[in-house]
């Protein structure tokens, strides 16, 4: 019979495809807690009064993210604020706001909710009616990159962390590939690395755990998540890279793990290599840390302005 590897437990929630390990719900709850505590420690990804700012969606990656980080607060190691980026993506960023400000709401931490309409002036939605172009998901990133940013120093914060799973690094990792990016594989990390002093270091605490069983950890937790898929999301080439591993991985699945892996191997030649050496300046528009003399937001809202 199957039962839980740690208790003994027979009510199994869980058999790992990659290790073949059962557990059961409060075990798995606990293995997903201790292991991303684990990777923070390691990897020296928070220090002692850090004010970390948590990038929350409501999806269920920066709620388990925020779920876990809390634990560090309540020990008092952290503190924390969760900002909630309001694109303005009609019928479907709403629902996503208010169950991330009922998941703070219910953790006690402070939540902001910031809008691209405040910070830009013009909501994703409009940016996509005036540009004619199809890929939003290029502008969205851009632009919640550039206000996170902001708003880190707004708060304070001296760290941002966003909830990307093992299955969206991999996908980074694979889309860079295929593009040939090199220059962004050389950005691509658990931590991001500029000492620049305007730009808030970023982290990515559950960057080895995969989606399938960040899924689990909300519905193990009884954690209140936005379920709905943006009506962007199928256009990008993210997603047809996503189906492309998923695929790939129902036959192997240590895929995405071996292709983090073998990516953080050779990451310090590509950076050696290949990383810029110019050094970070300012945005002459902005003001924000660029590695060029316009920031990438900047050029993207001068097709507008
Ligand atoms: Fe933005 Fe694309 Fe994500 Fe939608 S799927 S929220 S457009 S990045
Ligand atoms: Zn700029």
């Amino acid at each position: 019979m199957d039962v839980c590897h740690k208790c003994g437990n027979p009510q199994i929630i869980i058999k790992r495809k990659q290790s073949g390990q059962m557990l059961c719900q409060e075990c798995f709850i606990k293995s997903i807690q201790e292991k991303v505590l684990k990777d923070i420690r390691k990897q020296n990804l928070v220090e002692k009064g850090d004010k970390v700012l948590v990038a929350l969606s409501g999806g269920k990656d920066s709620v388990m993210l925020l779920d876990i980080l809390n634990n560090l607060r309540k020990r008092r190691i952290i503190d924390l604020v969760a900002v909630t980026i309001d694109e303005g993506i009609y019928d479907y960023r709403e629902d996503g706001v208010n169950i991330a400000a009922e998941n703070a709401e219910l953790l006690g931490v402070k939540h902001r909710i910031v809008s691209f309409k405040d910070y830009l002036g013009h909501t994703l939605d409009e940016i996509m009616a005036d540009t004619g172009d199809r890929n939003a998901c290029t502008y969205c990133g851009v632009f919640r990159r550039w206000i996170l940013n902001q708003v880190a120093r707004e708060e304070g914060a001296s760290r941002i962390a966003t909830g990307h799973n093992l299955d969206d690094e991999a996908q980074s990792i694979l889309m860079n590939y295929l593009e040939g990016n090199i220059q962004n594989l050389t950005r691509i990390g658990v931590r991001s690395e500029s000492s620049y002093e305007g730009f808030t270091v970023k982290i990515k605490p559950l960057r080895e755990i995969p989606e399938k069983e960040t899924a689990l950890y909300v519905v193990a937790r009884d954690l209140p998540v936005h379920l709905a898929g943006c009506p962007y999301a199928g256009d990008s080439f993210r997603a047809k890279v996503r189906d492309f591993l998923k695929e790939i991985s129902l036959d192997h699945p240590t895929i995405m793990y071996s292709t983090l892996r073998g990516f953080d191997k050779i990451k310090p030649v590509l950076k050696r290599e290949f990383s810029k050496k110019s050094s970070m300046g300012i945005c002459e528009d902005c003001g924000e840390p660029s590695a060029s003399r316009i920031c990438k937001a900047c050029s993207f809202r001068r097709l507008w302005d």
